[in-house]
């Protein structure tokens, strides 16, 4: 399958980004963006420790049978990444017994083999593949507790309910808890893809980007090149947002053309070799007033300090509340809306999320967005983001462009 830039070899059923009509992130959480990216399968030793994982924790937690179809669980634990098809893809994971990789015959050829973690069980055209997981359900003993991928299509699971009567389902989150802590060459891997989008973002700081006279829909394709062309697999969106429309968080870059004299939110990212890359930086075509010059001072301060609150043991909840305190006290408070940020690796936005409420402790490893934002509808909105590593040596920022609102010259 051809990959261009700007989409994912796996085309429209989960990504709404398209090159020409500028990028939209789907608003949705968990999993909403499956990022499927170009990494090579790693070495079997990696699943293989995965997958022991794994099951310690369905040990721990008393889940008999763990089912993993769809989604970037799936690549983590068996190095296979599924095409999000109506034929059903899934790993069937018994406590004790075997797992296996119920996959339609015509996509096995795509697995790449991993002996001791998994067997491939290919199914027909005229088998149905829901039986086929609920007999290797039942094969390998009395399943009561079933833990279900976070990405799965509702028609599979609707049809496997009646056939594992006295199951009780919950979802997968022993691996969602696992993606979260990176190892070593994950995090190089973020850091390879953050540096790839530093080096864009340093373009359009420089007004190497043609912009004032284009589109919003054009700048957006000129950015999903650069991502690609700055060794990036796949392009995951590049919002381009002019003026008001960036008070719309995710704005969809349109035929809106960029004037002199208007902020301009820029927030793009792509897969590098699995890893996912995410910064939004702003510039001002001219020079900004003060209204926008002194907004953009707090909104560089709360995003400052909150970054460098993510201290390991620090809840991610505090990280928030940083930044939403520094804003708020400037007046700006209802004008952030969102949460700070998200966790990232294979996935754009996976856990952990960085919002009032989650307790969670920051642990080395740990890689999230911190992302403060200031939207004033009808008028001008602003944002700015890095992707942070929790290490025990502090937060150590994935990217390291120019923090300033810097003015192009028009
Ligand atoms: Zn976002
Ligand atoms: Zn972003
Ligand atoms: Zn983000």
């Amino acid at each position: 399958m051809a990959r261009s830039s700007g989409q994912s070899p796996y085309g429209a059923l989960l990504h709404t980004t398209t090159v020409h009509r500028g990028a939209r992130l789907p608003t949705g959480q968990n999993g909403a963006m499956n990022t499927a990216g170009a990494a090579a399968p790693l070495a079997t030793s990696v699943y293989a420790d995965r997958m022991a994982r794994a099951r310690a924790q369905m040990e721990a937690k008393g889940i008999d049978l763990l089912l993993l179809s769809l989604g970037l669980d799936l690549p983590y634990i068996t190095g296979y990444n599924a095409m999000p098809l109506e034929r059903l893809t899934m790993l069937v994971v018994p406590r004790d017994g075997e797992a296996r990789l119920v996959v339609p015959r015509m996509e096995a050829a795509r697995v790449t083999p991993q002996p001791g973690v998994f067997e491939i069980h290919p199914w027909g055209e005229t088998e149905n593949p829901v039986e086929i997981v609920a007999a290797l359900a039942k094969q390998a003993g009395p399943t009561r507790e079933v833990a279900v991928g976070d990405q799965m299509w509702a028609r599979f699971l609707v049809e496997l309910l009646p056939l594992l009567p006295a199951a009780h389902y919950s979802r997968a989150d022993v691996v969602t808890s696992m993606r979260m802590t990176k190892d070593a060459a994950e995090i190089a891997a973020l850091k390879a893809a953050g540096a790839a989008v530093d080096r864009i973002a340093a373009q359009l700081q420089a007004g190497d980007i043609p912009l004032v006279g284009r589109t919003e829909a054009e700048v957006s394709a000129d950015l999903s090149e650069r991502i690609i062309a700055e060794g990036h697999q796949v392009t995951n969106f590049a919002i381009v947002a002019a003026g008001a429309n960036a008070a719309s968080p995710h704005h969809s870059a349109g035929d809106r053309v960029i004037r002199k004299d208007e902020i301009l939110l820029t927030d793009f990212g792509g897969t590098m070799n699995g890893y996912c890359s995410d910064i939004t930086r702003c510039v001002y075509l001219g020079t900004p007033p003060a209204e926008i010059a002194d907004a953009y001072a707090v909104l560089h301060e709360a995003q400052r300090a909150a970054a460098a609150a993510g201290t390991v043991g620090t809840p991610c909840e505090e990280v928030d509340r940083v930044a939403r305190r520094i804003i708020t006290d400037a007046g700006f408070g209802e004008y952030f809306f969102h949460r700070t940020g998200h966790g990232i690796g294979l996935d754009a936005h996976e856990d952990p999320y960085i919002v009032e409420g989650n307790g969670l402790p920051l642990a080395a490893g740990h890689a999230y967005s911190v992302e403060p934002g200031i939207y004033v509808e009808g008028k001008w909105g602003m944002r700015l983001e890095d992707i942070i590593v929790a290490t025990d040596d502090g937060p150590c920022p994935m990217n390291v462009a120019n923090h300033e609102l810097v003015s192009i010259d028009v």
